[in-house]
């Protein structure tokens, strides 16, 4: 799972130093997937469901699973949520960052602060002996604390062979609640934060992209991450 995880964190990275205004979102899409075809990879998101691309793309008020597109060009102050996995013999990665597009407002940019922090401390919590619900209070405490609202009907999840595995890995949750720990367990962990409500709208026409549903803008941070007897393992790491 290093391996895969590997090739997710440098397509991740490697597409997030192209984030500028004026490129399209098909474009970082199809960067993505070149890179990960040349580590040795699938694209974990192709064909997933129907789903057309190799990333998720999701612009301001998008939460998750925005579809890549010829037609949708990044503009300065925007923010993009790139979300991209990676096969690698027969095992999945899967990770995501959000990005700020040239300079954003300051409420923009403390939402991208805090959500990554929200990351952060999930990951923290994600021990042997630890239970779910103390990764999810992790987060939903501090994105709470500073007004924001965390998404509900879209959660982080076990990985392996799959890319969708149980458990759910819910954004929100009681300390000392829900399955416990064990070393060897790999769950992909990823707050979505919304600067207003926690209400998502959507899927419409394209029956992908979640919206908010008071239009405010949304962050997504996500990595893959091993439970060990010691400290939690980032699996998509370079
Ligand atoms: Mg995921």
């Amino acid at each position: 799972m290093k391996e895969a995880g590997r090739v997710s964190a440098k397509a991740l990275r490697k597409t997030g130093e192209l984030v500028r205004p004026g490129i399209s979102t098909l474009e970082l899409d199809k960067f993505a997937e070149n890179l990960i075809r040349m580590e040795g990879g699938i694209p974990a998101f192709l064909g997933y469901g129907g789903f057309k691309g190799s990333i998720c793309s999701s612009i301001n008020s998008q939460i998750v699973h925005g579809v890549p597109s010829a037609g949708v060009f990044l503009k300065e102050g925007d923010i993009i949520s790139i979300d991209v996995g990676a096969i690698v013999g027969g095992w999945v990665g899967d990770n995501a960052w959000t990005f700020a597009v040239g300079q954003v407002a300051p409420e923009v940019a403390r939402l991208l602060e805090v959500t990554e922090q929200c990351m952060w401390d999930a990951i923290d919590a994600a021990r042997e002996g630890n239970r779910l619900g103390d990764i999810g209070h992790a987060v939903q405490s501090l994105a709470e604390r500073e007004g924001y609202g965390v998404v509900r009907e879209y959660v982080g999840h076990g990985i392996g062979r799959d890319m969708h595995e149980d458990p759910n890995v819910p954004n929100f949750g009681k300390k000392g609640q829900g399955v416990k720990l064990k070393s060897g367990m790999v769950l992909a962990i990823e707050p979505m934060v919304n600067m207003g409500t926690h209400k998502t709208a959507g899927p419409f026409e394209d029956r992908w992209t979640v919206f908010t549903a008071d239009n405010k803008p949304s962050a997504h941070f996500e990595k893959t991450v091993a439970i060990t007897d010691g400290d939690p393992l980032i699996l998509t790491a370079e």
